[in-house]
């Protein structure tokens, strides 16, 4: 068998239509396959190679940290030069009182560390989140989520969860006495990028405040300079009592972290001691790439740079056929007619050597999330490959401007 008969035979599918592209090495923007076919990343593996493939800074961190040690104990004992000094540069990143790191593996089990934390905190069990959120797949950020399509399969879930409508202000009066944190992205993801409205985070914040709720602000895929911000609520003049990180953290490597002040943050370490425990979390390789990313995106001007690049997408991405066009910086959700629609315009543009998306809950939008380093020269013949595509797609239906136009 070939290593492609070998994945479906052997490595656990999550869907019935994998990409299947055979990777063979990645650097910059680029995918580069098997059959010597280069792909220009505009998706960033989910929000992750924040930096594009293997940036330079990170790859020598991390080999210089494969040299020292690897994994030495379980997390939270013994003092790690990459962890303390990747926990100390983003405390200073993050305004009062966000000072405390716990690191964990991935997003979902950041969602997951923060629920108990809240919970164990406030000694209240109730939480609310969004309609339209996703905050992890493992059973207590999966409680999240909702519509239930993907998780009724799974019922019982946890109790004591409930959802509200997201950017509904006179739903906040759900939010009371009873509930331990209210989980929330900064901006919507899988939804489609949807940000917030005028003012809602800070009536948001206000109401938990109000109620002695812990605010959460979900930023794993948010983070790490994708809406033009290092985090996005800089630029709504909220702080959340407790900050999800993960994805763009690590540069490529596995890492995440919810972030709280000290004060909420020794609720985990006491009563019961070790409540909350992880093997690898805060993995001293990954600790490495985090602090070269995160060292790399403080020294250039990368993330300036994304609305500026922002702008361009959205005077290129013009077309009958398009929709909409929502997005918070590098982050863009192209919405067109129908889930065939962009289905086959996915493929078009991935047989020409562009590789993007759609959204969980949002099947008739385009995702757009390159690296932030994506140039000029890039943003355009990506575009140009995409208006292509949906020109042929459009093309090969026989659909009209009318049928293409709401
Ligand atoms: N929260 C958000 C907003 C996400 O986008 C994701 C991943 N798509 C997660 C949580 C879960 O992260 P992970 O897949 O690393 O568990």
């Amino acid at each position: 068998m070939n290593l492609r008969q070998l994945f479906l035979q052997h490595v656990a599918q999550t869907s019935a239509f994998p990409l299947m592209l055979e990777v063979e090495t990645a650097k910059g923007m680029y995918l580069h396959s098997k059959d010597g076919k280069s792909y220009l990343d505009l998706i960033a593996g989910i929000g992750v190679s924040c930096l594009g493939h293997r940036h330079p800074a990170i790859v020598e961190a991390a080999k210089a940290q494969l040299d020292r040690y690897l994994h030495t104990l379980v997390y939270g004992e013994f003092v790690l030069a990459p962890q303390v000094q990747l926990a100390e540069l983003l405390a200073k990143q993050l305004p009062d009182p966000l000072e405390s790191v716990y690191f964990v593996n991935s997003g979902t089990e950041a969602t997951e560390g923060a629920m108990k934390l809240a919970k164990r905190y406030t000694g209240r069990a109730e939480i609310v989140s969004c309609k339209k959120a996703y905050h992890g797949s493992t059973q207590g950020a999966a409680s999240l989520m909702w519509p239930k399509d993907f998780t009724q399969a799974f019922h019982p879930l946890l109790p004591g969860i409930r959802h509200i409508d997201y950017n509904c202000e006179w739903c906040l009066q759900q939010i009371t006495e009873r509930t331990a944190a209210v989980v929330v992205e900064t901006v919507q993801g899988e939804w489609g990028v949807r940000p917030p409205g005028e003012g809602y985070l800070k009536k948001l914040r206000h109401r938990c405040s109000e109620v002695g709720a812990l605010l959460i602000f979900d930023e794993i895929q948010a983070g790490y300079g994708r809406t033009g911000t290092l985090f996005a609520f800089e630029q709504y003049g909220v702080v959340p009592d407790i900050l999800l990180l993960a994805k763009g953290m690590g540069g490529g490597m596995p890492i995440g972290a919810f972030v709280a002040s000290r004060d909420v943050m020794l609720a985990l370490s006491d009563n019961p001691i070790l409540g909350h425990i992880t093997t690898f979390g805060g993995h001293p390789v990954s600790c490495a790439a985090g602090l070269a990313t995160l060292q790399t995106l403080l020294s250039t001007d990368y993330i300036q740079q994304v609305k500026p690049k922002e702008a361009l997408f959205l005077e290129l991405l013009q077309h009958p056929a398009i929709r909409e066009v929502r997005s918070a910086g590098l982050w863009m959700a192209v919405e067109m007619i129908d889930f065939e629609f962009i289905q086959v315009v996915i493929k078009r543009c991935l047989e020409a050597g562009l590789l993007t998306d759609w959204f969980l809950f949002n099947d008739r939008s385009l995702r757009i999330a390159p690296p932030l380093i994506i140039t000029e020269e890039q943003i355009r013949w990506a575009c140009s490959v995409i208006l292509n595509a949906i020109d042929q797609t459009a093309k090969a239906r026989n659909l009209t401007r009318s049928d293409v136009v709401r």
